[in-house]
């Protein structure tokens, strides 16, 4: 039995915050890896931003929820479904992803999680480990499964490094330069054909 590993932002929904920002007219939330490198001092940047708007975690959930996943991702997803197990691994959080995921019929989601008061301030956040995406399918490797993982963007390359084929979803550029061994896929006829050109060679082989 194969696993197909999905990532979620910019393969099957957008951005999230790069949506919150225009959504709530915060340019500052647009920073985003490419302006902080560090993870964590790009997440209390933008967790220091939502204070000082007071923005509470059911004000940004009303903002996610005007969102939809992108134009033919339940169609995709559903395709996929009917092949493989599908699971998705993001770097998103489970109060953000939670809107989309029923617009996705609820697809099994691995991510992290938002330390939320009572108030519904966010005051932190939990990683569930350091590159879960890779741990997560090094730990399918050992359960006997074979993976086939697709991602956009440079969070996705160890995981697609680790499985036993990875394929890229409409990357930037320099992702593209620096990963060549990955097919480049540009919409979801092309990911639906490289998974099953994945699937045969790791079948075959
Ligand atoms: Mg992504």
């Amino acid at each position: 039995m194969q696993l197909a590993c999905l990532d979620l932002e910019g393969v099957l929904i957008p951005e999230i915050w790069v949506n919150v920002a225009k959504k709530t007219q915060i340019d500052e939330l647009l920073v985003t890896t490419r302006d902080i490198p560090d993870y964590d001092e790009l997440m209390q940047l933008r967790l220091s931003i939502l204070d000082k708007h007071g923005l509470t975690i059911s004000v940004i959930q009303e903002v996610i929820d005007t969102l939809t996943p992108l134009d033919g991702a339940k169609e995709f997803l559903d395709w996929l479904k009917a092949r493989f197990q599908v699971i998705i691994l993001s770097d998103t959080f489970y109060e953000f992803a939670a809107p989309l995921m029923r617009q996705l019929d609820y697809p099994t989601l691995f991510c992290h999680k938002l330390e939320i008061e009572e108030s519904g301030r966010i005051s932190d956040y939990t990683l569930r480990m350091p590159d879960q995406k890779r741990e997560a399918v090094k730990r399918f490797h050992e359960l006997n499964f074979q993976a086939i993982a697709a991602g956009d963007s440079y969070n996705d390359t160890t995981m697609l490094t680790e499985a036993d084929r990875g394929i890229l979803f409409c990357p930037p550029q320099n992702v593209i330069d620096e990963f060549p061994q990955f097919p480049v896929t540009t919409n979801y006829e092309e990911l639906k054909a490289a998974f099953l050109k994945a699937q045969g060679e790791i079948t075959a082989g």
